[in-house]
């Protein structure tokens, strides 16, 4: 089987909130994209509850966009512990945390039910699964924990 990168990462010694830069990829074209561990809780200790998962996933699909570029996907992880995001190009760790901040700051603070996208049978695969008093809930306890620019050190929080 192929080696993936996310399961040689050592999940016991991470400090989450944190984003990560897994790696890059060229196309044959030689367009770049890079992969981030958006990881907002810690490994093994706890996990975002999966309604809540659901209503952060699709609102950051819409805050996310609306403050930085080139966002191609941000998406759960199986485990719960965070997303896995998708960029076009190279973008600078230091903004790539900025807008995911502010992004949450937004859930936790502005964003009111009627805002949320794309809860309902025709546009979301489980639109029963929501919870938006969770996702501000756990927006906020990682916004006080800050979300660090390195995953093994608490970098700029
Ligand atoms: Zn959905």
């Amino acid at each position: 089987m192929a080696d993936v990168e996310s399961f040689t990462l050592d999940h016991t010694a991470v400090l989450a909130p944190y984003i990560r830069l897994i790696g890059t990829e060229s196309g044959p074209r030689g367009d770049v994209i890079s992969n981030f561990d958006v990881r907002l809780v810690q490994p093994n200790e706890g996990e975002i509850p999966t309604a809540g998962l659901h209503t952060i996933e699709h609102l950051l699909a819409s805050l996310l966009r609306d403050r930085i570029g080139g966002v191609i996907d941000i998406s759960p992880f199986g485990c719960r512990t965070g997303f896995h995001l998708i960029m076009w190009g190279e973008p600078d760790l230091g903004d790539v945390v900025t807008a995911v901040s502010d992004s949450l700051r937004a859930i936790a603070e502005d964003v009111e039910w009627e805002d949320v996208p794309g809860v309902d049978a025709f546009s979301c695969g489980n639109y029963r699964d929501h919870s938006l008093h969770t996702a501000r809930e756990w927006s906020k306890l990682v916004l006080s924990q800050g979300i660090s620019r390195d995953a093994f050190a608490r970098v700029g929080v």
